[in-house]
């Protein structure tokens, strides 16, 4: 049935934005979204054909087409409204006013999710607590973590974030918080605010209606807040707190400690302290952080030694989810952040999403303060279940009591016990998902599943890949397409991985330099469209079995292609390219006459896109070249589409031309160095993060005398007696032999050090005489910390495409997410 108006509530009790992540979808509404590069409107039919039955669509994308389709449809309720976010919410709000429970809203620069999961944490000693999951604090993060209340919670924690102006009024009205935390400000998200003043007005706006508002007064922020709220909440209740002056407001003295910090809290004009707490930190950010908890928490009414004693069990919420390589072929995601119901929820899609086909989960008992161990555990179980998992491990007394609500669980008492069963041992070819407690000790458990303690390593941050990658998107807009490169193991960082996340966040196309890469895709679960740019005569089979696109650059290719289509039939889809002045591979501009006429003649290959590949775009003496390339490949675009009656998509951009001509996007960008957080342009260097870090570890320690040589030829000396360090790495691993005799550097415990005498072959050694308190077994990185891969490109006479490719296929690589 189709309704022409907003809903005014859902039927259903989950919401998706998402097709892929859907678990129950005959309990999901889904809400057709546009982004820049996805439109949720093309998934609706297969989402129907999953059994989702209510959906929030927009006018302006909703086809006749589809309705047509749609009216046949059982069952059904489809939405057609204006714009879903703001359908979103509405819908939250409402969802908000049912439940009259105390709202905390926490904005500012810095710190709000760490303040959100703390406070969490803190609080659920007294209250059921609802909170955001993860930073979902955006205009669509905010609405869906709304609408995770429920009728058994007592109060709500949630960050808001703010990207541009006019945002935070709309997250105000859905959240109506009663209380506020406005952390430190920084200068995140600065570029669309026009003044410092201008955002710390957007973000009080936040608290327009709130009934008492927590901030540390520093460098007059107290003025300025109050001369704004006085105006908008001239009620509001000022609880401000500072470091320095014990009469305005309350005043916090700290005493550090080795590794903990004393907080003592009291109010103006009082003598007594109000609260004294011992927090387990001692850096700046995670103190303010911890003072903002305890006294929110104090005036809610906790204890002093409730707050005391959830403070001493805070857990420093960097914790990483690593998914690494593990023995037999398994994939372990270990995830011991987090440990209560929610990350439960969270981290069982992720086990889902992983290419092995037999999925484990490796558990202990929950510490989740506020539900009953039996809800809890038939929470858990019912979750579990949704999912197609061969075999479920669970670790402790409470598992084992209620182990009969998990069909075919293996449960032990203890993890001593899992680790001597033997269990670990057979695990063979698949994903394990792995969440222990911290008493649960599960180290243990992931050390007997890795494949190595000790190795050298590649390590990939996969948040850096989304922050860059949003990055260009944002550079690009909506109207452009991204192609994203993961030729050559995804530029050594691995294709599978890599593809499939570049899949997951709505890439166009993918382009590999070779068939069978390709095929490995494809086999891996990557269905994005995949352009291969060096296809061979006798490979044309696996390329249309495998649904790859040639790039066809000669004639010599091209009438091949078309004998192939012929005899088989088959309509083929391909890319042309054309040399626009690198002289590589492509068809040059006074070739165009003769292949326009002959592709007249081969109606059954569709071009799909023209592309060329820029000779200098990150150089600047060399812009006419540029600008000329870019004009010969518009006029051979249009002379082909003339020729055969329809636009290709057109590229030509790589990484570096994005940003420094943006003239040379047309319809689509072929993002590749970019996308590991390397770019020649300044500026672009420093929004970007870094990807890769390569480290290794010390070997062997060595005292080095006075006159002694080190390393093969004699050639390495100290400037005296000191100390060296063998590390694990040398040019097998693909640290170039260039790199010795100081020219290269090692970060060991902060410290930068020289390469000695001669890299050898898997090995290599350091000066360490200035490293102090340095061990056998350290860590040594050799970029991806201070040392950037650009400075390594450097010294070893190369660039960085070159360091990052050659890293060989021994070092081990490890994917973390933040
Ligand atoms: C590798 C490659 C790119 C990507 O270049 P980056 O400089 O890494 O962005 C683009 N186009 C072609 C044809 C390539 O071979």
């Amino acid at each position: 049935m189709f309704h022409s108006q907003e809903p005014l509530f859902l039927r259903s009790k989950y919401i998706s934005l998402d097709s892929r992540q859907i678990i129950e979808p005959k309990e999901t509404a889904f809400f057709a979204i546009r982004g820049v590069h996805h439109d949720g409107h093309q998934y609706i039919e297969t989402l129907y054909k999953r059994g989702v039955s209510e959906f929030i669509v927009e006018r302006e994308a909703w086809s006749p087409y589809m309705a047509q389709k749609a009216e046949k449809w059982q069952g059904v309720d489809i939405y057609i409204v204006e714009n879903c976010i703001d359908t979103l919410q509405k819908i939250a709000q409402k969802h908000r006013e049912e439940f009259q429970i105390p709202i905390v809203a926490i904005t500012g620069s810095n710190g709000k999710t760490t303040i959100k999961e703390w406070l969490g944490q803190l609080l659920s000693v007294q209250f059921k607590v609802v909170k955001n999951p993860k930073s979902y604090n955006s205009q669509i993060g905010v609405p869906l973590s709304l609408w995770n209340i429920k009728k058994e919670h007592e109060i709500g924690i949630f960050e808001a974030g703010i990207s541009k102006p006019g945002e935070m009024p709309k997250l105000e009205k859905m959240l109506q918080p009663n209380w506020g935390i406005l952390t430190n400000i920084g200068e995140a998200h600065g570029q669309n605010f026009s003044s410092e003043n201008e955002k710390l007005r957007e973000k009080l706006s936040l608290f327009a209606h709130a009934k008492s508002i927590i901030f540390r007064d520093k460098n007059g922020l107290k003025n300025q807040v109050k001369a704004y709220l006085n105006e908008i909440n001239p009620k509001i209740e000022y609880i401000h707190w500072n470091t320095e002056d014990p009469e305005n407001g309350i005043y916090v003295h700290r005493k550090m400690e080795k590794n903990t910090c004393q907080l003592r809290f009291k109010k103006q004009a009082q003598t007594e302290c109000f609260l004294e707490v011992q927090i387990p930190f001692t850096d700046e950010a995670s103190i303010e952080n911890c003072c903002h908890c305890a006294i929110l928490a104090h005036f809610l009414g906790l204890s002093q030694s409730q707050i005391q004693q959830q403070f001493r069990q805070l857990k420093s919420i960097s914790m990483r989810l690593e998914v690494k390589e593990g023995l037999r072929n398994n994939q372990l995601i270990d995830d011991s952040y987090n440990n209560d119901l929610d990350g439960f929820k969270l981290a069982l899609p992720l086990l889902q999403n992983t290419h092995k086909k037999e999925k484990v989960i490796i558990f202990s008992d929950l510490l989740e303060a506020g539900l009953k161990d039996q809800t809890l555990y038939q929470e858990i179980a019912k979750e579990v279940s949704k999912y197609p998992i061969k075999r479920i491990i669970g670790v402790g007394e409470n598992l084992y009591k209620h182990q009969e609500l998990f069909e075919g669980i293996e449960v032990f008492r203890q993890t001593e016990d899992l680790l001597q069963s033997g269990t670990l041992h057979q695990l063979h070819d698949a994903a394990i998902l792995i969440k222990g407690a911290r008493k649960f000790n599960f180290e243990r458990v992931t050390a007997q599943l890795e494949r190595k303690t000790h190795c050298t390593q590649l390590e990939i941050n996969l948040n850096a890949i989304q922050h860059n990658l949003r990055y260009f998107k944002e550079q690009i807009g909506r109207e452009t397409k991204l192609m994203g490169m993961v030729k050559a193991f995804a530029y050594g960082t691995g294709s599978v991985e890599i593809a499939g996340i570049l899949q997951n966040q709505g890439i166009d196309y993918l382009t590999v330099a070779y068939t069978d890469e390709g095929v490995e895709l494809r086999k891996n679960g990557i269905y994005t469209p995949i352009m291969v740019m060096n296809p061979q005569v006798n490979e044309f089979d696996l390329l249309t079995e495998f649904g790859l696109e040639p790039e066809i650059y000669s004639f010599g290719l091209l009438r091949a292609i078309d004998e192939y289509s012929h005899t088989t039939g088959k309509n083929i889809k391909i890319h042309l390219k054309i040399d626009t002045g690198m002289k590589r591979l492509g068809f040059d501009i006074d070739e165009l006459p003769q292949l326009c006429a002959e592709l007249q003649q081969m109606p059954q290959l569709w071009i799909v896109s023209m592309l060329s590949h820029l000779v200098a775009s990150d150089s600047e003496k060399h812009n006419d070249f540029t600008e000329k390339q870019v004009s010969l490949f518009e006029k051979a675009g249009r002379e082909v589409s003339e020729a055969i009656g329809y636009q290709p998509i057109m590229h030509i951009s790589n990484s570096a031309a994005i940003q420094n001509h943006p003239k040379s996007r047309f319809d689509m960008v072929r993002l590749g160095i970019g996308l590991y957080g390397i770019s020649t342009n300044l500026n672009e260097q420093r929004a970007l993060e870094p990807v890769l870090k390569l480290k290794t570890y010390i070997s062997q320690i060595k005292s080095i005398k006075e006159n002694e040589t080190i390393g093969y030829g004699r050639k390495g000396t100290l400037a005296g007696a000191g100390k060296t360090a063998t590390l694990a790495l040398g040019y097998a691993d693909g640290y170039s032999r260039k790199l010795g005799m100081g020219k290269g550097f090692f970060e060991i415990n902060g410290v930068l050090c020289p390469t000695v005498g001669a890299i050898c072959m898997d090995m290599c050694m350091v000066d360490i005489t200035h490293v102090p308190q340095v061990n056998e077994g350290d860590e040594a990185i050799a970029f991806g910390g201070k040392v950037q891969i650009s400075e390594v490109a450097k010294a070893a006479e190369t660039i960085a495409y070159e360091i990052m490719t050659n890293i060989s296929e021994r070092v081990k690589r490890v994917y973390v997410r933040e």
